[in-house]
């Protein structure tokens, strides 16, 4: 370990013991501080990075322990370790020490081979992951420092950093159990290990540092490659080997890895900095849909700071009101009458001008704020349904429709919130359907199954949402109480295509057997209304009968839609 690095804290009155200890230390390699008192060394160890206090018990003032209290007490201090000197015969400063949270100590006169071995151990101990052993994040950075600090003279001396997330391990750790978890990284740390010694001589690494961060997260600093296609090598030898099956709590599972790359560049001059761009990498990785290696270029810093302003902005947007709702009508294709609408959000950036769901909803679920909006979404579709109901009585049977997000399902006030925006609107149960999508149901599915069987059971109707866009089992169709499945857009706006009318041919008997009803979403031409029709698809939606609308737009087609009603019945 290179222990040059590691800064220590000498504290001792007396300025020979001080002066000798100290040169000791540092013709071994390591940065010393001293302090002549304890007050000295508080003040130190507050405005400097120290990993380690030698503590002389007995000073004048401030004594040893005294300050050893403080340092206990002190919340960013409070685990620096601490070995205290005390006199030969002075067990009992040594046990009170001990309890009040002294690493270790060692005996005057000091034994300079004995004060060395226990800081090296108590070094070691800060520096390494009780879990697995490996070095840990402090150590870490400590060797990227070092190698970003070495003059770049040969040609090979590039190197790599990788930024490696375990996919998906909160589903392992919540569904094993702790403690499969843990199994889980150790094995998968001693995998690592075995693969990196194997990939040296193949991508001839010179060095090698395996740490982990914390949680699921480890690094890989690789030593001595230039070229990304050998980084690329040794990460995709880390994929593979964590894909083999491992047993855990009498399963075999299998996890995959999501892994960032940065290679060495002079642009970086702080670890921090490299450390954050691996971890950008590691994240598209994800994004771009897991078990998968991605270098970082610079453009995903850009991908990433737009990211982090939209998030910004939108906790602003919901306290600004810059959310609004557009209606989409949905037509009954027989006789082209309005059978309800679709709510769908629209934002209105203060800079930006309008930002479409696309942009927002992703960062919105992921960040939890979708709770806050989809609320607000759900009570803001039922009050305006109700006023139009007072305005249009004769349009009192309009449904409408609600997105609901995977995120906002697994929320257990959804339920409560749903009953309560009924109540306080009065808008019948029936006529709110929510639309769901299919990747709801791969999350937790039973807690969904509930909550979905609940919306149910209160009278609420459930549309599956993008049906065909390939996540679901059809089996879901049976477990879950769907009214309506809405075919995807890419199914209709391929009609033409001899395959596509078979799925949606398969799709609407299917849902026909199950006394279900079919929506077709996107449509643009008549064409497509009529061969939807042939397929006895009921309801439709799209730029064709028209687009999005405002509600004051919506409440236009509604009086429209009055008058025509009305004129019918005077003719007939
Ligand atoms: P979605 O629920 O599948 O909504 C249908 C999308 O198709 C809407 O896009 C709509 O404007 C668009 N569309 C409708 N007819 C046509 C057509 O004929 N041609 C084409 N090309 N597109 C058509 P939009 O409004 O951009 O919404 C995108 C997605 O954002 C929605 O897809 C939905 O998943 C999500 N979203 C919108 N509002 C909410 C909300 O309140 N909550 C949640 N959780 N998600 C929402
Ligand atoms: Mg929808
Ligand atoms: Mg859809």
């Amino acid at each position: 370990m290179p222990s040059h690095l590691a800064t220590l804290l000498l504290v001792d009155d007396n300025a020979m013991n001080r002066d000798a200890l100290s040169r000791r230390l540092e013709r071994t390699g390591y940065h010393v501080l001293v302090a002549e008192s304890g007050e000295e060394a508080l003040a130190l160890a507050a405005t400097h990075h120290i990993d380690l206090v030698l503590l002389d018990v007995m000073m004048p003032g401030m004594s040893g322990t005294e300050t050893l209290t403080r340092l206990r007490q002190n919340r960013v201090l409070s685990d620096l370790p601490v070995i205290m000197v005390t006199a030969k015969d002075a067990s009992g400063d040594m046990v009170e020490a001990l309890d009040l949270g002294a690493n270790d100590y060692v005996t005057k006169p000091v034994d300079y081979a004995v004060a060395l071995a226990r800081i090296r151990t108590q070094l070691t101990a800060r520096r390494s992951d009780p879990l697995t052993g490996l070095p840990n994040r402090v150590l870490f950075m400590d060797r990227l420092t070092a190698v970003l600090q070495r003059p770049a003279t040969t040609p090979d001396s590039g190197f790599a950093v990788f930024f490696i997330d375990v996919d998906r391990f909160k589903v392992v750790n919540d569904s094993l159990g702790h403690l499969a978890g843990d199994q889980l990284l150790v094995e998968l740390s001693h995998r690592f290990q075995r693969s990196l010694r194997a990939t040296d001589t193949v991508a001839r690494i010179s060095d090698c540092t395996l740490a982990r961060m914390g949680g699921d997260e480890f690094t890989v600093l690789i030593d001595g490659v230039t070229a990304v296609d050998h980084a690329c090598l040794v990460a995709e030898r880390l994929l593979a080997v964590a894909g083999e099956p491992i047993a855990l709590a009498g399963r075999d599972v299998t996890v995959t890895l999501s892994i960032g790359i940065v290679m060495s560049d002079p642009r970086y001059a702080r670890a921090d900095d490299m450390l954050r761009d691996a971890d950008t990498a590691m994240y598209c990785a994800k994004a771009s849909g897991k078990a998968r290696v991605e270098v970082f270029d610079l453009s995903m810093l850009e991908a990433a700071m737009a990211r982090l302003q939209i998030e910004t902005d939108l906790r602003k947007a919901v306290v600004n009101g810059e959310l609004a709702l557009h209606y989409q009508p949905i037509v009954a294709m027989r006789e082209r009458r309005l059978s309800g609408f679709e709510a769908l959000l629209r934002w209105h950036h203060p800079e930006r001008g309008m930002v479409s769901p696309d942009q927002f909803i992703g960062i919105a679920e992921e960040t939890g704020l979708i709770v806050e909006i989809g609320g607000w979404a759900l009570a803001e579709a039922c009050r305006q349904m109700r006023a139009w109901d007072a305005e249009f009585p004769e349009h009192r049977d309009l449904v409408m429709n609600v997105n609901l997000s995977a995120r906002q399902c697994l929320e257990p006030q959804l339920l409560g919130d749903v009953t309560r925006v009924l109540s306080e609107t009065g808008l019948p149960a029936h006529r709110l359907k929510l639309e769901i999508t299919e990747s709801v149901m791969l999350a937790e599915s039973d807690l969904v199954e509930k909550t979905l069987h609940a919306l149910h059971g209160m009278g609420v109707q459930l549309g599956l949402d993008d049906f065909g866009m390939g996540y679901s089992a059809l089996s879901y169709l049976r477990r879950f109480p769907f009214r309506t499945i809405k075919i995807d857009r890419s199914f209709v706006s391929d009609i033409d295509n001899a395959e596509k009318v078979e799925i949606v041919r398969a799709i609407a008997a299917l849902a026909a057997g199950l006394s279900m009803n079919v929506t077709a979403e996107g449509i643009e031409t008549e064409e497509q209304v009529a061969r939807l029709r042939q397929l006895d698809c009921e309801l439709g939606q799209g730029f064709l009968f028209h687009r999005p609308l405002t509600s004051d737009k919506a409440r236009e087609v509604l009086r429209a839609d009055s008058i025509d009603a009305a004129a019918a019945r005077s003719v007939a």
